[in-house]
């Protein structure tokens, strides 16, 4: 079962849900995009914009990431800020309006070395597809410790968002030194009587604004150098503690805890890029600033491929050059034919597109 599902968020249906029973689809996609997150649905929607009329495959984890987030305060044309859940459906809709089809769906297979390239799901359709834009995110870190399997929805949790109401009144510790983790520590202050974030070094990653506010806040206190080395309950199988290990001096301690959120950064869903596409040694998709995929006409977009910003806005940014690419691509297999699918697609004709910027080529 999906984070999301545990968390009980929701695959809604709606007017451009894809319909249908199992098997083979007749149809041959122009374009399917597989994920839900600002990445998928940016694609969807300049595909849609294009013709192309899209497939979008939600996968279980629907909205991807933001959709767990409280606040989103850093997205342009938001000046109040919105819930991630809102911002999804506001992305959904507008996809839909232009005519991206919906699947609620997950995507269990991809075949890329054959075009046009084929997506199997878990309700057992296939698709055929010219072009394929994967956004298929990234899913919390696990801290991989006694107790954490044993105790997550009984106290352990990664998603304030979900859960934090279930904290009223309590004691909470957050692990992590991060954005997410002083972003949902700060949410959790709503609820909680005091959050306890517990950082393995004594300088925080996050940025300065939420730093700020997390130092401001008399909810809120850090224990430094320090690492969670497991997680223990009480009679009534809930979470009471935390044991912890100074990184400095080795020294053990415990703390009294009624919750532990956890935020130590993300791991790239790539179950269906093994031996298929290339990985870099974290995981991530290698696409190039153009977001190629080391296949003609495979495109990644988002989180899976980007190690380095992970930002709603940039998420967007990738996903709409995710689908004029693809449109690219469309129109070149139209002109020249077929690529060799072993071959760099960066050295595949794509009308239109000029020689990559030699400043890009550097970055690769
Ligand atoms: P992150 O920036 O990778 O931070 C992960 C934190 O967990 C780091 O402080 C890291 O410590 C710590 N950590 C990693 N492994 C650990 C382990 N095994 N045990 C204990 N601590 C561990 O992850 P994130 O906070 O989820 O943010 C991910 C990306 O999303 C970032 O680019 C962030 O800017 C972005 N984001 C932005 C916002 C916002 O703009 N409002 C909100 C959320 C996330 P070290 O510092 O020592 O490495």
């Amino acid at each position: 079962m999906s984070e999301a599902q545990q968390n009980g968020s929701q695959m809604p249906g709606g007017a451009g849900a894809a319909k249908g029973g199992s098997g083979p689809e007749e149809k041959l996609h122009d374009v399917v995009v597989i994920g839900s997150g600002p990445a998928g649905w940016t694609a969807g929607l300049y595909a849609a914009r294009a013709n192309l009329e899209p497939l979008l495959i939600t996968g279980d984890d629907y909205g991807g990431q933001v959709s767990i987030t409280y606040e989103v305060e850093n997205y342009p044309g938001f000046p109040e800020g919105l819930s991630g859940p809102d911002l999804v459906e506001k992305f959904k809709a507008q996809a839909e309006r232009f005519g991206c089809t919906v699947s609620y769906d997950h995507v269990s297979e991809i075949v890329v070395d054959e075009h046009p390239f084929t997506v199997r799901t878990a309700q057992s359709k296939e698709y055929k597809t010219k072009s394929l834009i994967l956004c298929t995110g990234a899913r919390p870190r696990f801290l991989e410790v006694p107790g954490e399997q044993e105790y997550t929805g009984k106290g352990v949790s990664y998603c304030a968002t979900c859960d934090g109401f279930f904290f009223r009144g309590k004691e909470l510790v957050v692990v992590g030194g991060g954005d997410s983790a002083l972003e949902e520590g700060l949410f959790l202050t709503k609820f909680a009587t005091n959050v306890r974030i517990i950082h393995r070094r004594d300088e925080l990653r996050a940025s300065k604004i939420l730093q700020d506010r997390a130092f401001a806040h008399d909810k809120i206190d850090f224990v430094w150098n320090t690492v969670v080395t497991s997680i223990s309950g009480n009679e009534n199988g809930v979470v009471s503690g935390v044991t912890t290990q100074d990184t400095l001096n080795g020294s053990q301690s415990h703390i009294d805890t009624d919750g532990v959120f956890v935020y130590i950064g993300h791991i790239p869903n790539n179950e269906l890029y093994h031996g298929k596409l290339d990985l870099d040694e974290d995981g991530h998709l290698i696409a190039d600033p153009m977001t190629r995929t080391n296949i003609p006409g495979v495109f990644a977009a988002g989180e899976i491929a980007d190690k380095v910003f992970k930002q709603v806005a940039t998420s967007v940014g990738q996903g709409c050059a995710a689908a004029m690419q693809a449109e690219k691509f469309l129109a070149s297999l139209e002109a020249v034919g077929l690529p060799d699918l072993n071959e760099d697609p960066r050295a595949w004709p794509v009308p239109g597109v000029p020689e990559r910027a030699p400043e890009l080529m550097a970055a690769d």
